[in-house]
């Protein structure tokens, strides 16, 4: 069969909390051409525990390239026309592994885990509280959820470990790390680097220098040669190398040339480049970031500052803020995993729909605390306000509007930090498929919620950062590239003064979840 005339392909991996994909699009119309994505495993070993596999998380990534190029040729598109690949990821993930043995020497610690609570209490009592240095450093308060701890953690609790950083085997990464220095050939020669991004992540990284902190690295007591190279977001960091695991040898040699934290790459994706623009992604978390230019913009209500994108080695630094909620397709997840009322995550719009309303019912799920804006570790989830007259499905519909509350109450201190209000809500993610849960986020936000209808922003941003590489150059970033992407908008339909009122009680709600644990 003849080939298909296209112009220059992308391929992006896009390694979340609950999968891994790999997608490919095409550079001139940013049309997604083909895809195929996987599940991953989470483990909860104990109680506040979350951990994955880095090996489990490497082969999920060969095979959806492998998938992906089988479904291209099906297509009788020539993979050879794949001219970079660009990587996202899950954030602040925490993986050590063996740089002679290519081994990883404990799982990794993923970003929801609260093993590292009494690490945080004990590394805050000697932060003076008049120069919160971490705070100004790295944008980010000290909390469980950021790499440092965890790292932390892994020096003083696993023997393999220590010995492997006694014996300077040892390298550190998130995700994105142990990625890249997989896929340029491991132990033959893998590049061990990160990008501003997902170094913004891990508290040992100072956001205004753009370095690994020495006096951050003194303070969590973590050896700087086990770190990666900090690179930009956007330039060749190594060529794809082949593995004995890897049969997609057709990728040999291809340029990986972009890497961005999971948000940042949906910022890009849904072309946030201006001054306070902002997107909201609904995953297993959802984040909501909004550009703050060249500037560092430092919350007074509880977000964080980070680092939005660098897209090339002489290109400016933006940042954003940022306002983090742990818990969103988590929630659903945990339906259908640990209470069993719903057989996939799709069928939780089925039951709401049933109802239409939670009765009353207000489930927060405060399962790993609260992060943003309340950064209060002594939460946890609470189901309250119910009835005889309460069933299954008015339970689905409340976990649907938590995570839409959720994003009301960062929504506010955005708006807030800001003192511009956002006239409408730009949206992405797994959760957003779910039509009902946009139509309740129009109603409680009441500012329109728009979606594209590609809804792999993440992805497409990490593809238009390796694109877009010096050396690569196959990728403009000017909006008119994206025509293969239009937009479904959500107007709210309930009235302002019901809003308020189904936003008051949530609060109520978290103040009783505030304070469980002590
Ligand atoms: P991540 O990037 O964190 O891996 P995704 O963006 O892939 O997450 O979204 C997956 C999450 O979205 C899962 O937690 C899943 O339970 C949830 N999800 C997927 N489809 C739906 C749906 N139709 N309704 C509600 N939640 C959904």
């Amino acid at each position: 069969a003849k080939k298909a005339v296209l112009g220059p392909l992308v391929g992006a991996v896009d390694q979340g909390t609950s999968s891994t994909r790999f997608l490919v699009f095409n550079s001139k119309t940013a049309e997604l051409l083909s895809h195929h994505q996987v599940e991953i495993k989470q483990e909860f070993p104990r109680e506040g525990w979350v951990e994955q596999d880095p090996k489990e998380i490497l082969q999920s990534v060969y095979e959806c390239i492998e998938k992906t190029c089988e479904k291209l040729g099906q297509l009788n598109i020539d993979i050879s026309n794949i001219k970079a690949i660009g990587v996202s990821n899950q954030r602040e993930t925490t993986v050590v592994w063996d740089k002679l043995t290519g081994e990883p020497l404990y799982n990794a610690v993923v970003w929801l885990d609260l093993r590292t609570q009494s690490t945080v209490e004990n590394l805050s009592k000697r932060i003076p509280g008049n120069n919160n240095f971490v705070k100004s450093k790295t944008g980010l308060p000290l909390s469980t959820y950021f790499s440092a701890v965890k790292l932390r953690w892994l020096l003083d609790n696993v023997k393999k470990v220590q010995k492997a950083v006694e014996e300077n085997r040892a390298l550190f990464g998130t995700i994105d790390s142990w990625l890249i220095w997989s896929l340029t050939g491991g132990i033959h020669g893998g590049v061990h680097c990160t990008d501003v991004t997902n170094a913004s992540r891990t508290m040992l990284f100072n956001i205004h220098s753009l370095e690994w902190d020495k006096e951050l690295c003194e303070f969590f007591e973590i050896p700087m040669e086990i770190l990666p190279n900090v690179r930009s977001s956007s330039e060749i960091y190594g060529l794809m190398k082949i593995s004995h695991s890897l049969k997609a040898g057709a990728l040999e040699g291809v340029p990986i040339s972009g890497c961005l934290g999971d948000q940042s790459a949906a910022l890009v994706g849904q072309m946030c480049f201006q001054d306070g623009q902002a997107k909201n992604t609904y995953g297993t978390g959802c984040f909501l970031l909004c550009n703050t230019g060249h500037k560092c913009v430092f919350s007074e209500h509880g977000l964080l500052t980070t680092v939005a994108y660098k897209l090339g080695r002489d290109k400016p630094v933006y940042y954003a803020l940022e306002g983090s909620v742990a818990i969103a397709g988590a929630v659903i997840r945990w339906l259908r995993d640990n209470l069993g009322i719903i057989k996939s995550s799709e069928e939780i719009e089925k039951l709401a729909k049933e109802v239409g309303t939670s009765y009353g019912c207000y489930f927060v799920p405060a399962f790993s605390g609260l992060y943003a804006p309340y950064w209060e570790p002594s939460a946890r989830g609470i189901i309250c306000g119910l009835t005889q007259f309460t069933n299954k499905c008015h339970i689905a519909f409340a976990a649907l509007e938590a995570v839409c509350f959720q994003t009301r109450e960062i929504l506010d201190a955005m708006n807030r930090d800001c003192g511009i209000p956002l006239s409408h809500l730009q949206v992405d993610g797994g959760m957003t498929s779910n039509k009902i849960l946009m139509q309740l986020q129009a109603d409680i936000l009441y500012i329109p919620v728009v979606k594209p209808s590609m809804p792999e922003t993440t992805a497409l941003g990490a593809a238009m950062a390796a694109g877009a590489a010096e050396g690569v150059g196959v990728w403009s970033l000017e909006p008119e590239d994206l025509s293969a992407v239009t937009m479904e908008r959500f107007e709210p339909q309930i009235n302002a003064e019901e809003s308020e009122i189904r936003y008051s009680t949530w609060k109520k709600a978290v103040m009783k979840s505030i304070g469980w644990v002590t």
